[in-house]
Formats: structure tokens, sequence, C-alpha cells
């Protein structure tokens, strides 16, 4: 799915990554951990095609994407990844459907076919039925139910969640991460950052960024105090 090598960031003077390298196969499911300011929002805005101003090669589908512009960037976000953060980031005067379909909306598909996809992925997340609310009648873990609909609507191929549960309590985190664990099932590659390792334990693989290093679960983080 992915391949970085030998990345490096800085804001100014200072290192946000240094040398990440990092492998993520097609339908795999990946943690990352690591405390705040560790450097995991700046890997995934780089995963996520949303900052190409780094040192290094990162390889999306074998194809290098740095020099692309930003209106085709955009359209290559909208067609192959999906994005689920901590605070949902709904829009609060639509409604759930409205919500789910802005992705669509761009999109040359039929209506009636656009129509399909949004039922289709509103079952998928268990929200049948609150079609017509806006997202301030919704409990937590139902706004992020309508986030990762919104998110695989367009059928993603890599799905990258920033905190997905840092918002919700313990039950609803799981309730969460069985929908994170069926899409994965399904085929659908999902890179994940979180806080919580019991969270992180949904996922096959976990990395740790550290003060901007990348360490793997074979090599703890401890080791390298
Ligand atoms: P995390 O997601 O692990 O909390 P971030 O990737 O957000 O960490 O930040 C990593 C480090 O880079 C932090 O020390 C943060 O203060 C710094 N940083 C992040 N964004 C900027 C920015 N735009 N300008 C300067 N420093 C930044
Ligand atoms: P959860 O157990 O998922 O946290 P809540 O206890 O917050 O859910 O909500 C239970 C039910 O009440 C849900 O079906 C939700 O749609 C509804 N609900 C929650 N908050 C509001 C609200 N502010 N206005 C209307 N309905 C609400």
């Amino acid at each position: 799915m992915l391949k970085v090598t030998n990345i490096g960031k800085a804001y100014g003077k200072f290192t946000a990554l240094e040398d990440i390298n990092l492998e993520v196969a097609d339908g795999e499911f990946l943690a990352i951990m690591g405390p705040s300011g560790s450097g995991k929002s700046t890997l995934i805005n780089i995963l996520g095609l949303l900052d190409q101003s780094y040192s290094g090669e990162y390889l999306l589908k074998g194809k290098n994407y740095k020099e692309v512009n930003d209106n085709r960037l955009s359209q290559i976000r909208g067609d192959q990844l999906g994005f689920v953060f901590q605070n949902f980031k709904l829009l609060t005067t639509y409604s759930v459907y409205e919500n789910i379909e802005i992705p669509l909306v761009y999109s040359k598909k039929e209506q009636h076919n656009k129509q399909t996809l949004v039922e289709d992925v509103i079952n998928k997340v268990g929200l049948a039925g609150k079609e017509r609310n806006r997202p301030s009648e919704l409990s937590g873990g139902q706004q992020q139910r309508v986030a990762i609909a919104r998110a695989i609507v367009n059928r993603p191929n890599l799905i990258i969640a920033d905190e997905p549960t840092g918002a919700l309590d313990s039950k609803t985190s799981k309730e969460i991460m069985d929908i994170f664990t069926k899409l994965n099932q399904a085929g659908t590659t999902v890179i994940m950052v979180t806080h919580d390792s019991e969270v992180a334990k949904y996922a096959m693989r976990t990395v740790y960024i550290r003060d901007g290093r990348l360490y793997s679960d074979a090599e703890s983080v401890k080791n390298h105090d």
C-alpha cells in the first residue's frame, strides 16, 4: 500500500520527524502510538498527502506525489483515502445523510448510484433511521459513525484515523473499533493513531513514535532510552 523511506520533517530549526522508515502492506491494520508532541500527526499528514514538504521518499501505491499540484492531490485524496478524526469534523448544519454524501458531491456518478452508496454505508455503520438527524442530535459514538461513513463512502483503499476514539468512552470505543475491524476484514487498509493501548490491540501491528523517531514493536521504545 505504501512505503516510507528516510523521511524527515522540520519546522524551522525543530526536527519533528527523523529517518522514518515504514512499509504498510495492502490489507494491513497498523496502529501508531506515541506521546503527545512525538510527531504522529506530522507523519499521518504526510501519509495522507496533506503535507508535501518533507525530505526522503513517500510512495503511495508505488507512486510519488511530491511534485503533484494541490488540485490533483485533493482529487487523489478524495478517490483513494478516507480520513477520520478525534473530533469527528462533521458539518453541524447538515443532516447525517448530507454529511456522508459530501465526498460524492463532485463525483460523476449518477444520482441513484450515489444514493445507493450512501445508504449502503449508513447500514454498514449502523445508522439506519438517523439519516435526517443533525450531528448535535447524536451521541459521540454516533457522530463518529457518521464520520466513518463519510470516510468510506468513496470506497477508499486506505483509511487514516487520527485518535478516532479519543473523545469516546471505552464501551463506545469498542463499538467504533469493531467497525474499523470489519472494514479491515473487508480489505481496506487502516492506519490509526491512538494513545490507548486497548484500542491499539485491534490493530495487527503497532509502531511507536518518540521524539520524531519510529520504533517497531520488536524494538520497544524503552530500549532506546
Ligand atoms: P503528535 O501528533 O504526536 O502530538 P505533532 O506531529 O502534532 O505530534 O507534533 C510534533 C512536534 O512538532 C511537536 O513538538 C509540535 O509542537 C511540533 N509542531 C507541529 N506542528 C508544528 C508547526 N506547524 N510549527 C511548528 N512546530 C510544529
Ligand atoms: P451513547 O450510549 O451512544 O453514548 P447517548 O446515551 O448519548 O448514546 O444517547 C442515546 C440516544 O439519545 C441516542 O439514540 C441519541 O440519538 C439520542 N441523543 C443523544 N444526545 C441527544 C441530543 N442532544 N438530542 C437528541 N437526541 C440525543
